[in-house]
């Protein structure tokens, strides 16, 4: 059963579609951006709240969200000064954003993934509730080569997993990175900072960046430094550490390598929230994860319930390739070839202790 989510633009009414199990895990998706709007998830004494940062209406998601709980693409994070090149030609993408006074191109430009309307298509999955959205973008949207057909497939498994499944072909290469943009607060959104919450990160190097947020280029180890969550840190404890990475990105804004042993989905990321027991952890088949601590929230957006979105009051875990890479020779590409088909999974699985 469907939920009304107000109307879309061409006046139609829009609407929510709700997963759910029988572990009383629920999430509710929009057809825009392909967004989590509602993520309910129980804590230790089965007490169900939303974990997920956001709004109640689709009027406020339309008019500028912070990339609240969207699909981002074509490129997930930034490109330098939004150019690459590519087949001999160069690329000049818009530049929205510019960190430390640098223009770059972030999150896929002024009207990425995260502003589409996704065709949405409930699917019936032996693995649980499954909600199929497909996109093409169009050769030419937003400075990007190659008409590009994505499907992300969002299923809710009986073991409290939220899947995402990322798929994408296209007709001329073309980069391509995806992720999810969920901010999570796992004592429930509207209850404060994340600072509380305690942080496992499974990568033993992260891709240190320069003023504007763009990666020097090399993999730089954890060790010793405050990125290093190799075992459970609390996310506050290091980060007003004297420490430039923290300093220019005004806290956690970076992209760690997880440390992978064999294909497939390994571990990136555990997050334990100690007044709720909630858990979340976190596994992809990509080969990075953005963690983000929700520096640039400022208080200044209300959210869900009247609830202002202060400063720190979520974090985001974005598996993807690395930042920058349409020019970093040295990470793993993300250059989608025609006849081939990306293919991605990450899943953010719940449980309480
Ligand atoms: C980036 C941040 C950016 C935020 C926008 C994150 O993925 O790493 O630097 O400000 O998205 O909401």
């Amino acid at each position: 059963m469907t939920l009304m989510f107000g109307t879309t633009p061409s006046g139609q009414p829009a609407t929510l579609y709700p997963l759910t199990n029988t572990q009383g895990l629920r999430v509710e998706i929009s057809p825009y951006g392909g967004t989590i709007v509602r993520l309910l998830a129980p804590d230790r004494h089965g007490e169900t709240a939303d974990v997920v940062l956001g709004f109640d209406t689709l009027d406020e998601y339309l008019v500028r969200s912070p990339y609240f709980g969207c699909v981002v693409g074509r490129c997930a994070n930034r490109i330098a000064g939004g150019k690459f090149a590519l087949g001999g030609k160069t690329y000049q993408l818009a530049q929205n954003n510019s960190p430390g006074g640098i223009p770059c191109h972030l999150h896929g430009g002024l009207k990425g993934f995260d502003q589409q309307w996704w065709r949405a298509a409930p699917v019936s999955s032996p693995e649980g509730d499954a909600l199929r959205l497909s996109y093409r973008s169009s050769d030419g949207e937003e400075g990007y080569p190659g008409n590009v057909d994505v499907e992300v497939t969002y299923t809710l498994t009986a073991d409290n997993a939220l899947r995402i499944d990322y798929q994408a072909t296209t007709d001329r290469e073309t980069p391509v990175n995806l992720t999810n943009h969920s901010y999570f607060n796992l004592a429930g959104e509207g209850s404060g900072d994340i600072l509380g919450h305690v942080l496992t990160l499974n990568a033993s190097g992260f891709t240190p960046v320069n003023a504007g947020l763009i990666p020097l280029g090399h993999v730089a180890p954890v060790a010793a430094t405050p990125l290093d969550f190799r075992t459970p840190h609390v996310i506050g404890e290091r980060i007003a550490t004297a420490n430039e990475q923290l300093r220019v990105a005004r806290g956690y804004d970076h992209n760690f390598v997880i440390d992978r042993r064999h294909d497939g989905l390994v571990l990136a990321a555990t997050v334990f929230e100690p007044k709720s027991g909630r858990i979340l952890e976190v596994h992809t088949t990509e080969p990075g994860v953005q963690f983000y601590s929700g520096n640039f929230l400022d208080g200044s957006r209300v959210g869900k319930h009247g609830h202002a979105c202060e400063h720190r009051s979520g974090f985001c875990l974005e598996t993807q390739h690395f930042p920058d890479s349409p020019n970093q020779a040295s990470f793993p590409s993300v250059i989608l070839q025609p006849g081939l088909t990306l293919r991605s999974t990450t899943t953010y699985r719940f449980s309480a202790r």
